[in-house]
C-alpha cells in the first residue's frame, strides 16, 4: 500500500508558518517514505471559503516547492458526504436533533452553573416518532449528531506516543448542520478513507477529534490511519505567536524578501533536538527528517532566527537558483557572487544593483586624495587582481595605507562604507563610472 499524506486547509485565510509547518511535514514524510501528497481544500464552509484564498494557498505552497500530486475539493464531494450520512444512518449511528442555537445554550449555561462538565445530554435520542412529527410539522429541520460508543478511544501517535481519550465525556458531535451540510468531522473522514490516506498529521487541536474520528472510520467500516499531532508553534517567549512574530502570511514574509529555503530549513527542524542547519534545497532536508525526532513540547519560532537563516542560505546561494529570485535586468553570476555574501533579504541586491549600475552619490571627503588615486588607476580592461594593483600603487605612490588608503576609495565609488569586497566591485562598476565616482560626480 503507498503511503499518503494529506494537507487540508480551509481556504478562508492565506497560510502562515504555522500552516506552513504542517504543509512542509507532510511533505518531508511523503517523500522520505515515497509515498503520495494530497492537497485537500476544505472549503465547506461557503461563506468563508474564497477563491482567491484557494489560489493563494496553492501559490504559497508552490512557492515552498510543496509540490502536491493530487489536489482535492471538499465543495466537489458533497455527493460521497451524503452517502456516508445514509450509511451512518442505517447503522444506527446518527440520530436527528431538533434544539435550536438557544435550547443548546440554555442547557450549557445550566450545566455549568452546577458545576457540571457541558456535554450534550442526549436529549434527542429520547424523542417519540410524535415528538419529531410535531417538529416537523412545525418546519423545523434537525441536525445530526454521531452516537459515540462511549469508550476510552486509544492509539500510538508518532509523536505524542501512547494517546487515550475517553469519549464518555465527550459530546455525541453534530455532524449535520440543519441546513443538510456537513461540518468538518464527516467531510475529512470520508476523504481520508476515499483518498485512501495512510497518515494524517495535523495539530494538537485536533487530539480529541481524532478520537471520535477514529469511532467514525470504524463506523463506516474502514480502515483507521495513523496519526501524528504536532504541538502548535509559539513565539519566542513561549506565548502564542504574534502577528508580528511570525503569524503573519507566507506572503507577506515571501514580499519582505524570506527566501522559501530559510523557512523550510527551519520548520522542518523547529520542535526537534536536531540542530536548524541553513539548507539549499529541499531533497537534503528530505534526508534528515525523521517525525520521531519532533517533540510534544511546544515548538518556538523566532522571527529573529529566520532571519539569521535566511542570510545564511543567501551568502551560500549559488546563481543558478539565485537568478530567478532576483529580479535585475542585466544581473549576472559575478554581480551575485560579489553581493551575496553581504545581503540579509533578497530585495537587498536591489541595493547593490543600484549601487553598480548608478547612478549613486559619491561620498567624498579629499578631492585632491582621489584625482591623484584616480591617476593611478590601471589601464586596460579592468578585473579582480586590478583592484590590489592599483591600492598598491597608491599606497607606494601617496604613502596612504590601510583604512585611509581603502575607506576614501570604497566610499567614492559606492557612495557607502562597508559592502562588497572591492575588487569585485570596481570590476562590475567599470572604468567609466569609477573615475567619474572618483572625480566626485554622480554616476
Ligand atoms: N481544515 C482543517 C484545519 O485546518 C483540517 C484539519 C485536518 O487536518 O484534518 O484544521
Amino acid at each position: 500500500m503507498t503511503a499518503k499524506f494529506r494537507f487540508a486547509p480551509s481556504p478562508t485565510g492565506y497560510l502562515h508558518v504555522g500552516n506552513a509547518r504542517l504543509a512542509l511535514i507532510n511533505w518531508l514524510y511523503a517523500k522520505k517514505v515515497g509515498g503520495a501528497f494530497v492537497l485537500r481544500l476544505d472549503d465547506t464552509d461557503e461563506e468563508r471559503s474564497t477563491e482567491e484564498y484557494a489560489t493563494g494557498i496553492q501559490q504559497d505552497l508552490s512557492w515552498l516547492g510543496l509540490v502536491w500530486d493530487d489536489l482535492k475539493k471538499q465543495s466537489d464531494r458533497s455527493s460521497n458526504y451524503q452517502a456516508a450520512f445514509e450509511k451512518l444512518k442505517a447503522a444506527g449511528r446518527l440520530y436527528p436533533c431538533y434544539e435550536t442555537g438557544e435550547e443548546l445554550d440554555y442547557k450549557r449555561k445550566r450545566q455549568l452553573s452546577r458545576k457540571l462538565p457541558p456535554v450534550y445530554d442526549r436529549s434527542a435520542l429520547k424523542l417519540t416518532d410524535e415528538e419529531i412529527a410535531a417538529y416537523e410539522a412545525e418546519g423545523r429541520k434537525p441536525h445530526w449528531r454521531f452516537l459515540l460508543d462511549q469508550e476510552v478511544v486509544g492509539w500510538t501517535d508518532d509523536v505524542r506516543g501512547s494517546v487515550e481519550v475517553d469519549c464518555a465525556s465527550m459530546s455525541d458531535p453534530v455532524l449535520i448542520r440543519s441546513d443538510g451540510r456537513p461540518l468538518y468531522h464527516l467531510p475529512s473522514v470520508v476523504d481520508d478513507i476515499d483518498f485512501g490516506i495512510t497518515h494524517v498529521i495535523r495539530g494538537e487541536d485536533h487530539v480529541s477529534n481524532t478520537a471520535l474520528h477514529i469511532q467514525i472510520f470504524k463506523a463506516l467500516g474502514a480502515e483507521v490511519p495513523g496519526f501524528a499531532h504536532l504541538p502548535l508553534l509559539m513565539g519566542p517567549d513561549g506565548g502564542p505567536l504574534s502577528k508580528r512574530e511570525g503569524s503573519q502570511s507566507l506572503r507577506e514574509l515571501r514580499e519582505s524578501g524570506v527566501d522559501p529555503m530559510s523557512i523550510n530549513s527551519l520548520l522542518a527542524r523547529l520542535g526537534t533536538s536536531d540542530n536548524v542547519e541553513a539548507r539549499g534545497d529541499l531533497a537534503t532536508v528530505v534526508d534528515g527528517f525523521d517525525i520521531s525526532r519532533f517533540s510534544r513540547a511546544a515548538a518556538k519560532f523566532d522571527p529573529a532566527e529566520l532571519k539569521n537563516l535566511n542570510a545564511r542560505i543567501l551568502h551560500e546561494m549559488p546563481w543558478e537558483t539565485a537568478k530567478d529570485r532576483v529580479d535585475l535586468d542585466g544581473a549576472d553570476e559575478a554581480f551575485w557572487l560579489a553581493i551575496r555574501g553581504n545581503i540579509d533579504v533578497i530585495s537587498d541586491a536591489t541595493d547593490w544593483w543600484q549601487t553598480v549600475t548608478g547612478p549613486i552619490t559619491p561620498v567624498v571627503e579629499d578631492q585632491a586624495f582621489l584625482d591623484k588615486a584616480a591617476a593611478l588607476l590601471p589601464d586596460g580592461e579592468l578585473d579582480e587582481g586590478s583592484w590590489k594593483a592599483w591600492t598598491g600603487a597608491v599606497k607606494d605612490e601617496l604613502g596612504v595605507k590601510g583604512k585611509a588608503l581603502f575607506m576614501p576609495l570604497r566610499q567614492a565609488l559606492t557612495g557607502k562604507s562597508h559592502g562588497p569586497e572591492m575588487n569585485r566591485m570596481l570590476v562590475l562598476i567599470g572604468r567609466d563610472k569609477a573615475l567619474a565616482r572618483l572625480a566626485g560626480k554622480s554616476a
